[in-house]
């Protein structure tokens, strides 16, 4: 496997040895191991198109990738590129406001059945600002979590550790110190615990945030958990936030908000609704978004911004490319009303019951678990080396290991992709890595 990788990928190598000592990236030491140092890279490509890419050394890969998690309509789609080139003809500047952003806003707060919305740059800013705006409006401070979440990079919710008496979150991370963590309580995802405390607890805390279904384990969506944490924040004045930087616009238009029927008080996006471009959007009710502006006032009456308000800010916050980009994305998905997010869905579900079917048959040990069109392989120890196989049999799938379909995986590119599975399979079999059923 070394010999043949390394041989497949000798440019990707060359080029992160050449540059290791100047380019700090961790994604280049993930998962290091003296063993396996050989295999331990970023594949380096600057080529894409729909449902593939192509690495510095011409090989070419189904990606499974897709930007993680951000190119719903596949690599270099048209009538996203078209809409870059036009707007680069006009203006890519910042400093006065794009005339693109009203716009978006708008447009958000109705496919999204929220009331206001803001623009940053990443998924982690707009859980950031959610939380500031939690915290300001309930004017309590501690925060609920949980487990197997992940919500960016935000320092308060960078942990993998807890106080198991006080359900304090821990610090475990080199630079995340507790002094930061101190107002953070991490729970099992779905558990009475969780229920328990933030009964007991409800004038501390300003925000329960969940990923509705955790991108890391997408074969639990607790919904029933869900409404119990809706009910019990709403009578307490606790906002309930919506993280779905991966779910939103992907499992349905209006995300696991409307899959579920629950109105959260926040909801972060990000991902796809940038078509590709950064962004993160705080959308949510006007009693939270109101402390982002003080809320809303007209010209040539008494009326005033009433709502006290925080800081936020940002250089490239509404950035005309990723306004323009993300107005396309929602225009895409709207003229197609629900279909096309279905047909993703849909294919996505058809290829993981193929898939697990051949498993259960031959591999009982490997599974696949899925959520719309997000979904994961449950690899355990040596069933690990599956996605070194399929590295070498052309699928890209990153060190994070979630992986989604986009529109650009048709059918034939699907089957192609089973092929390619099955393939590696029986390869990882035949070099006595791991054994068959049969
Ligand atoms: N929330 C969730 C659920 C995510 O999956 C991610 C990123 N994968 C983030 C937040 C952070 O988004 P970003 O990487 O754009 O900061």
């Amino acid at each position: 496997m070394i010999h043949k990788l390394s041989q497949k990928n000798s440019l990707t190598k060359k080029h992160t040895q050449n540059y290791r000592q100047y380019f700090a990236l961790n994604r280049n030491t993930a998962g290091f191991n003296i063993q396996k140092k050989e295999l331990i890279y970023t594949l380096v490509s600057d080529k894409s198109d729909g449902a593939f890419i192509w690495d510095i050394d011409d090989n070419k890969y189904i990606d499974l990738t897709m930007g993680f998690g951000s190119l719903l309509f596949g690599h270099n789609y048209l009538p996203i590129r078209t809409a870059i080139e036009n707007q680069l003809t006009k203006s890519w500047s910042v400093g006065p406001m794009s005339p693109l952003a009203g716009i978006l806003a708008e447009k958000i707060t109705v496919a999204t059945n929220t009331e206001r919305v803001a623009f940053f740059n990443s998924g982690t800013e707009a859980i950031m600002v959610s939380l500031r705006i939690a915290k300001a409006v309930t004017k309590k401070k501690n925060v609920v979590f949980f487990k197997g979440a992940y919500h960016g990079t935000f320092d308060p919710l960078l942990t993998l550790k807890r106080d198991h008496q006080t359900n304090i979150a821990k610090e475990s991370i080199p630079g995340i110190t507790q002094s930061t963590l101190n107002e953070s309580y991490v729970f099992d995802y779905g558990s009475e615990a969780s229920l328990d405390f933030i009964k007991k607890n409800t004038n501390n805390i300003a925000a329960v945030l969940v990923e509705p279904v955790q991108s890391r384990n997408p074969s639990f969506q607790p919904i029933a958990f869900l409404k119990e944490i809706r009910s019990i924040t709403e009578q307490n004045d606790i906002a309930l936030i919506f993280d779905e930087v991966i779910t939103g616009f992907r499992i349905d238009i209006g995300g696991c908000q409307k899959k579920f029927n629950i109105q959260a008080d926040i909801v972060t996006y990000g991902k796809i609704i940038g078509g590709g471009l950064p962004i993160g959007i705080v959308a949510g009710k006007s009693k939270f978004l109101d402390a982002i502006d003080g809320g809303f006032w007209q010209y040539g009456d008494q009326s005033i911004p009433e709502a006290k308000s925080t800081f936020v800010a940002g250089t490239f916050c509404h950035h005309p490319l990723a306004m323009v980009t993300a107005l396309k994305t929602l225009e895409i998905l709207e003229t197609s009303n629900g279909e096309l997010l279905e047909d993703i869905n849909i294919r996505t579900e058809n290829f993981c019951n193929k898939m697990n079917a051949f498993f259960k048959e031959n591999f009982p040990k490997l599974s696949i678990v899925h959520f719309g069109s997000l979904f994961r392989f449950v690899t355990p120890g040596k069933y690990k080396e599956l996605y070194n196989q399929l590295l070498l049999n052309g699928v890209y799938i990153w060190e994070g290991r979630n992986c989604f379909l986009s529109a650009a995986h048709t059918t034939e590119v699907v089957a192609l992709l089973e092929d390619k599975i099955k393939l590696s399979c029986k390869q990882l079999v035949e070099n006595g890595i791991i054994k068959t059923q049969v």
